[in-house]
């Protein structure tokens, strides 16, 4: 096994880097161009609070994807798992994140799970607040106080990217209406899945999500428990078996821990009870995930033994 120092880490970026050539930047993200397609970023902070990183770690990325899983931690702490899950199924789908088919063949138009964009919606609904101004707050003061950073705000130019291109969700969005899945209006619940995926974080904050997780809900400020570990446990099931778009299945073979993937090129990985992991790579392949984030999150596993069924 290799030792986990920032050294380490360089080399690793170094190893993986070259991935990023068979990506793609998505261009429909403001500020992202060709220029930064080679960029990759990684931290790790481990459960006795020490962090290592490689790559500059101040570039702030939106959340697109990976913010899946903070809006479903926030349904389950004010729905519970039953109630969750009679609005969004828990299996894995097999096809693109946004599909419109699979929506209607599943289990009286059920998104399969929450990680992709139908499911994800249907979970923004169910968010508790008297508003989406007051849902999005409550999104950020939990996010705020998982990664420890006050800073983090919402990017009003994605934001109103999302809204221009968000054809499709809309599409997923007015379907669940038409069939009672959504529990609140369309626009609504478009307009919180649109701030939350317009949230800015940096690397560091990606690995303190995963951290959070790892660590089963503590607050490692204060220790206080933020949200009970059982429900964290569901996120960590549902990330494993559909967090990484349709290569889910590849990712739970050959990393083996639990992750979720942006299609800014973020990842947050968490290895429970050791590690929390944020890389940043922002040229993704055709299924969303980061090329050159993902050759990492394998090697990393590998070196570090952190595959959770075993290591050789
Ligand atoms: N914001 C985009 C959407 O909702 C992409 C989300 C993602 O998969 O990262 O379609």
């Amino acid at each position: 096994m290799k030792e986990l120092t920032n050294d380490y880490l360089e080399e690793a970026i170094e190893d993986s880097r070259p991935y990023a050539a068979s990506g793609k930047v998505n261009l429909s993200l403001p500020g992202y161009d060709e220029t930064i397609k080679d960029d990759l970023r990684v931290s790790i902070i481990t459960t006795n609070g020490s962090c290592f990183s490689a790559g500059n770690n101040n570039r702030y990325i939106p959340m697109q994807s990976t913010s899946k899983i903070i809006g479903l931690m926030l349904a389950l702490q004010d729905f519970g798992k039953n109630r969750v899950f009679q609005t969004v199924g828990m299996e894995p789908m097999g096809d693109f994140f946004n599909s419109i088919s699979q929506l209607e063949s599943y289990d009286t138009s059920k998104p399969f799970n929450p990680m992709i964009n139908a499911g994800a919606i249907a979970v923004s609904a169910l968010i508790k607040g008297k508003n989406v101004e007051n849902r999005f707050n409550r999104y950020m003061d939990f996010l705020r106080k998982i990664t420890n950073n006050d800073h983090l705000k919402m990017s009003k130019e994605v934001y109103e990217a999302e809204k221009s291109n968000g054809a499709r969700n809309r599409s997923l969005a007015y379907f669940m209406q038409s069939t009672g899945t959504l529990v609140a209006d369309a626009e609504e619940a478009l307009d919180l899945y649109f701030r939350m995926n317009s949230v800015m974080m940096c690397c560091h904050d990606f690995a303190r999500v995963g951290l959070f997780l790892a660590k089963g809900g503590l607050d490692l400020e204060t220790d206080e428990k933020l949200i009970p570990s059982h429900h964290l446990r569901t996120v960590k099931a549902i990330m494993m078996s559909s967090g990484m778009y349709n290569s889910s299945g590849h990712y739970a073979v050959e990393a083996g821990f639990p992750c979720k993937s942006g299609v800014s090129g973020s990842i947050i990985g968490s290895i429970p009870g050791r590690m929390g992991i944020g890389v940043i790579g922002p040229a993704i392949d055709e299924k969303g995930n980061s090329t050159a984030g993902g050759a990492l999150i394998k090697k990393l596993s590998q070196d570090l033994e952190l595959n959770m069924f075993g290591v050789d």
